[in-house]
């Protein structure tokens, strides 16, 4: 008895089309990262579809990293001297996962924008910029310096969904495993990490031990309330009843505003230098 039900028409799950030549793709079982046999594109499978696969080659080395860390910890956006204080505590090198979107607005204004495709803590690597130009096939040469993408490319599409980012706006998605050395530092019996991407030397922190706001906030407010009580003077001088009380009370603002602008200046010196 011959089997008269219909061949599936489906493609089975397990063959997918290049994104690039659209040749068919047999991966092995479990195999994400794949070259394809016809165009040698380097493609990403996820459950559902196939991306491009790239990555940016590292111009920075173990040492460099090091020194673009060590500027950055010098640099205005941290306390003082962090560059000094601080004790690294490990470094590791990765080529860690990011979701690529060519996002091609209704307006016609394109832009890219990246989210990581594993958890880390400094989500501040999705503002990496990408040299534009610098981005390779990936290799499976790699595959050991390489973590796997754990976010499902659905997930982060939903989500830029959410943030008015409509799927079909995006013209181009890809996977793209940047290099990056991930610093452990100690200051003040405080853990922190900093990450360094090799491709350009960007460094990028959430948590890390910042410029105090507070004595600014206090000189600011300070200087703001001297001169609002001096300002006072030849409304007082007016009020007084003699004809030159507004001349003297004028002339008293002006000198004391001559003394203490400088006087102001100094401290707020004094506290850039402090902190
Ligand atoms: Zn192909």
């Amino acid at each position: 008895m011959s089997d008269l039900s219909p061949a599936p028409t489906q493609t089975p799950v397990n063959v997918f089309n290049c994104t690039q030549c659209g040749g068919l793709l047999h991966p092995d079982e479990g195999q994400i990262f794949l070259t394809c046999p016809y165009c040698s594109s380097t493609v990403y499978l996820d459950k559902t579809q196939v991306v491009f696969h790239w990555y940016l080659a590292p111009t920075f080395d173990e040492a460099k990293a090091r020194a673009a860390l060590a500027r950055w910890m010098a640099g205005n956006q941290t306390v003082k001297d962090l560059d000094k204080k601080a004790r690294l505590l490990s470094s590791a090198f990765q080529y860690f996962p990011l979701w690529y979107f060519k996002h091609q607005a209704a307006n016609g204004k394109e832009s890219i924008l990246m989210e990581p495709a594993a958890a880390i803590s400094v989500s501040e690597v999705r503002n990496i910029k990408l040299p534009a130009g610098d981005l390779r096939k990936y290799d499976s040469t790699l595959d050991a310096d390489s973590q796997p993408p754990s976010v499902p490319l659905d997930a982060v599409t939903k989500w830029l969904e959410e943030r008015q980012v409509p799927g079909k706006e995006i013209a181009e998605r890809a996977l793209v495993h940047i290099p990056m050395y991930q610093f452990k530092y100690a200051y003040n019996n405080q853990e922190y990490l900093a990450v360094v991407e090799a491709g350009t030397g960007g460094v990028f922190a959430n948590i890390f031990p910042a410029k105090a706001e507070m004595p600014y906030q206090v000189i600011g407010g300070l200087t703001a309330l001297i001169f609002l009580c001096i300002s006072t003077f030849p409304v007082i001088g007016a009020l007084s009843g003699y004809p030159e009380g507004i001349l003297i009370g004028t002339a008293l603002y002006l000198v004391l505003a001559l003394l203490a602008a400088p006087v102001l200046f100094a401290l707020a010196l004094w506290i850039a230098a402090k902190v």
